[in-house]
């Protein structure tokens, strides 16, 4: 058997053909005359089954729903307590369902088996275990300097919170969205892209077993024009938290200007990673190589541009288009796969299509560029490496979301600095270097939301992730998520009779 047509488990196989439906107060939603959207198997191109899109009345129902649990107080009107025992029977689920939950999410978005027990998923579950915690320690603010007054602001939850979340990740990205809100005392409604939405249906059916309250936590199934404008756009929904791409996001901020709804924009990148000469170019070869091809390169946080100082440049290109070359490319349930096929055919041709881009531009294709012709009608493409002639060319500058590095070369650091800067997005940088001094340079002079120094990624929860400049607006972690899930409320005691001046007394 060849591995592109992969026999799976007679349950992983149903439950990948099963109608992928709106879940609502509880229960999925009986089909009826919804919208069919077309589920496609990633590393076959066969079509799978059907998603069930909610149209804006279904969209209706859930906003509803959601406002109706938040507002009758079975979840807001918890304590804290008992929100952080919900929340671990969350993560424990999941940590129990983790195996049978990785294979759906991979099936789905054609990301390795191997990744998706190893990091993705277990971060779903880390996401709520984080939350709970957090939710303890947190307090509110106290003044005393106002003579006469005790001046204190505590945090309530803002309502219901609309999450809507993208292909590549979606397990991951909408549980922290879920975890967040929820922790604070939100209901919500969540919207996951409809290319990769199989996960989701799992892990709402691993919600719900754990005897969370119907109603607090709420999916919606369907294209971001169908589904997710009537989402954003309900007066029912508060608040909005995005993670997508950059033109979605404007058009997401404009709906929800019109409710001047809180949003929070988690946007794309072209992320520079700068390997200095004096770097340990071991490591900085292995973090540069799992920085663009990890998750297929479909992260927002790609190591997408890779700025070499020019005395190294050459031997360390040859040596990292020498193991790309080696990449295991191979169906993501084998677990030796190192990456599986694209999302979805149309993003495939997508990043296909950056190939003639970049020799357009002038740039030097090093290896790949080409579909893997070996795999069938699976959506693999082989992993690309481009030397472009500056950082100017398209491949540069626009964000690929693929397996696509492409090279520049630069003589000093404040050049890679410049040009790593030279941008429109500004989500997060990498820098590999031994000298102290260049690492506290790119510290400070880097226009970006994170800066990772001497390492591949690595997320402390506890801190701010998001974007500068078109990378995004608001900052997701413990308290980013704080202040977009929480509405302050200040009150004012009077502690002593202070003087109130006194109207219409006079003779
Ligand atoms: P996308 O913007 O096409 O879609 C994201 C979500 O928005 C989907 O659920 C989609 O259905 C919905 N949507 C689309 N149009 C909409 C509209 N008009 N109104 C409401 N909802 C709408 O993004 P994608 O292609 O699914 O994901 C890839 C992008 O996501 C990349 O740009 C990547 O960089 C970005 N991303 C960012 C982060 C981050 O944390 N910064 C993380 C992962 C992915």
């Amino acid at each position: 058997m060849s591995d592109h047509a992969i026999q799976r488990s007679l349950e992983l196989d149903k439950f990948l053909r099963r109608e992928q439906a709106s879940f609502i107060g509880g229960r999925f939603v009986p089909v009826g005359q919804q919208n069919r959207v077309p589920v496609y198997d990633p590393a076959t191109d066969e079509r799978l089954g059907d998603l069930l899109e909610a149209d804006a009345a279904e969209v209706d129902t859930a906003a509803r729903t959601a406002r109706e649990a938040f507002e009758d107080g079975r979840w807001s009107g918890l304590t804290v307590e008992q929100r952080q025992n919900a929340l671990m029977k969350i993560h424990d689920a999941v940590i129990a369902g983790q195996s049978e939950l990785s294979e759906i999410e991979s099936a789905s978005t054609g990301i390795p088996l191997a990744q998706m027990k190893g990091f993705y998923i277990p971060r779903a579950a880390y996401n709520f275990k984080f939350f709970a915690e957090f939710i303890g320690q947190v307090g509110g603010d106290l003044y005393t300097q106002e003579p006469g007054y005790v001046t204190s602001v505590f945090r309530e939850p803002v309502g219901v919170a609309g999450l809507l979340g993208p292909w590549n990740a979606p397990v991951t990205l909408c549980s922290m969205k879920i975890a967040a809100s929820i922790a604070f005392g939100n209901t919500c409604v969540v919207k996951p892209s409809e290319i990769a939405a199989a996960g989701m249906q799992r892990f709402m059916e691993i919600v719900s077993s754990t005897g969370l309250p119907p109603g607090v936590v709420n999916l919606v199934n369907g294209r971001g024009p169908v589904t997710g404008t009537a989402l954003v756009e309900h007066p029912d929904i508060n608040v909005v938290s995005f993670t997508g791409g950059t033109a979605t996001g404007r058009a997401i901020l404009s709906s929800a200007a019109k409710g001047l709804k809180a949003c929070t924009m988690e946007l794309g990148g072209k992320s520079a990673s700068i390997i200095c000469a004096d770097a340990d170019l071991e490591r900085a070869l292995d973090a540069a190589l799992l920085g663009i091809y990890g998750g297929n390169g479909q992260q927002c946080l790609a190591g997408s541009r890779i700025l070499v100082e020019r005395s190294i440049a050459d031997n360390f290109i040859a040596a990292f288009v020498a193991r790309v070359k080696n990449l295991k490319i191979g169906h993501p349930s084998v677990m030796g796969s190192e990456m599986g096929p694209l999302a979805s055919k149309a993003h495939m041709e997508r990043v296909l299509s950056y190939a003639e881009v970049a020799r357009a531009d002038g740039a030097e294709i090093l290896t790949g560029g080409k579909r893997v012709e070996s795999m069938g009608k699976g959506y693999y493409i082989e992993p690309t490496v481009v030397r472009a002639p500056s950082n100017a060319a398209r491949v540069c500058q626009e964000e690929i979301f693929g397996p696509f590095a492409t090279f520049v070369t630069f003589d000093t650091f404040e050049e890679a600095l410049a040009i790593a800067n030279d941008s429109t997005f500004g989500l997060v940088a990498y820098v590999w270097t031994s000298s102290l001094d260049k690492a506290n340079q790119a510290m400070r002079k880097l226009r970006t939301g994170t800066v990772w120094v001497n390492t591949p990624v690595v997320r402390d929860l506890r801190s701010a992730f998001g974007g500068y400049r078109e990378s995004g607006i608001g900052r997701e972690g413990g308290k980013g998520c704080m202040t977009l899930y929480t509405e302050e409320k200040t009150t004012m005691v009077a502690i002593d009779k202070m003087p109130i001046r006194r109207l219409g007394v006079s003779a």
